[in-house]
């Protein structure tokens, strides 16, 4: 029988051994007892393999559709493992609004082993192929991207790519595998920050790569257990706890966030907001605009005071939590790049992102609009971006 992916995520198809348990023990075993020498016992040691981490593995698969998929102990550790696959000399086109780890880690790190990158906005097809070298083995694209919510054709992308010869690699972390299935659009690999929605909890740090690819998989293995980033038990038994209520979180926080973009869209005190819910080209490749948007205020000097009149969102980095959350880009994800290049790209000090969670939307709705009344106040003080970082 061929399960849907709520299905999938709930079903334990080891259940049975071990008491018939509604949920699978925990193998908190580092190590395991070989009775045959030189025999072929499914696990020996939890770096090379855990029966947490291979139960947690198959859902992943199963969600994106893929043959493959390996736990890692971040987002960072997948894309890590992704990038690692090429060798010295090769090269990667990346999307120039990459998420700042990712940036970090092809910047800081794996051009010191000499593989080479070129960002580009990869919104437009023609810079892709623009930048491929006789070298180019890897195209690496986010959609939506973060912060401003652009759009980048997956089937386009991977039209490029095979006709190169390239590998696409995609990361799915702001749609889900719910929300947008990459694997069935034509790329080869799909990454997550499983931190975010998947997890769902703001709990855990895990990361996902999945393929169909047998010789990338075997690489991801390699990569999992030679560079010891596999994800641990304990965090692989939990990730799979909360995979089972992703359906029900994602969709009532996608629900909440269409309301919230409807409200946001009205007022008057925000100049623009973000969100890829009415975008043709997102929605000929996703289900909806997903649970995350953005929002510029029309005077940034209003940002701390917005910020201290808030009750319910959770101020802070990251998103897919249960609880709403919301981050500012200036100071947060974006702090360490140079402010003009920031402000090229639009990242000003009046932008947030929000990312919404469960709470009652009319809750969330009343809140926002009692902070956006009082920091537009006359009498509120206000904070320049000078004013803030020099404090
Ligand atoms: C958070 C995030 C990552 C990094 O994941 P970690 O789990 O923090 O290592 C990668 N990509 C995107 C889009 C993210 O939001």
């Amino acid at each position: 029988m061929s399960l849907s992916k709520e299905t999938e995520v709930i079903f334990d198809a080891n259940r049975g051994v071990d008491y018939d348990s509604a949920n699978p023990p925990l193998y908190a075993s580092s190590t395991f007892h070989q009775k045959v020498l030189g025999g072929d016992a499914k696990y020996d040691y939890a770096r090379s393999g855990n029966p947490n981490r291979a139960l947690l593995e198959e859902k992943l698969a199963a969600l994106e559709g893929g043959d493959y998929a390996f736990a890692y102990a971040s987002g960072i550790a997948a894309i890590s493992a992704v990038l690692l696959t090429l060798n010295s000399g090769d090269h990667v086109i990346l999307p120039d609004d990459v998420y700042g780890g990712t940036f970090r880690l092809t910047e800081q790190i794996l051009t010191r082993f000499n593989i080479q990158f070129t960002t580009v906005d990869t919104t437009h097809l023609q810079e892709i192929e623009q930048a491929i070298q006789s070298n180019t083995k890897l195209v690496y694209i986010e959609t939506p991207s973060n912060p401003l919510f652009k759009i980048t054709d997956i089937k386009g992308v991977a039209q490029i790519a095979e006709q190169h010869k390239l590998l696409l690699a995609v990361d799915n972390t702001f749609m889900t595998p719910l929300g947008q299935s990459p694997l069935a659009l034509g790329a080869d690999i799909v990454v997550h920050s499983a931190t975010k929605f998947l997890g769902g909890h703001s709990d855990i740090i895990a990361g996902a790569a999945i393929t169909s690819n047998k010789e990338v998989a075997d690489a991801l293995y390699l990569l999992q257990n030679g560079t010891g980033t596999a994800l641990s038990a304990h965090d692989s038994w939990t990730l799979s706890q909360h995979l089972k209520t992703l359906s029900v979180r994602f969709n009532q926080s996608v629900e909440n966030a269409q309301k919230l973009y409807t409200f946001l869209s009205q007022r008057e005190e925000i100049a623009e907001v973000y969100y890829p819910g009415n975008d043709a080209l997102h929605l000929s490749q996703a289900s909806h605009g997903g649970a995350v948007l953005g929002l510029r205020l029309k005077d940034e000097t209003k940002a701390q005071a917005f910020v201290d009149a808030l009750t319910l969102p959770l101020v802070s980095v990251s998103l897919g939590g249960v609880e709403t959350i919301l981050s500012h880009p200036a100071t947060m994800s974006h702090a360490a790049v140079p402010k003009e290049v920031r402000e090229a790209r639009h990242i000003t000090f009046g932008l947030f992102r929000l990312s919404v969670g469960l709470e009652n939307a009319d809750e969330l709705i009343a809140d926002l609009n009692y902070a956006l009344k009082e920091a537009f106040n006359e009498s509120t003080n206000q904070q320049t971006e000078t004013e803030y970082f020099s404090r």
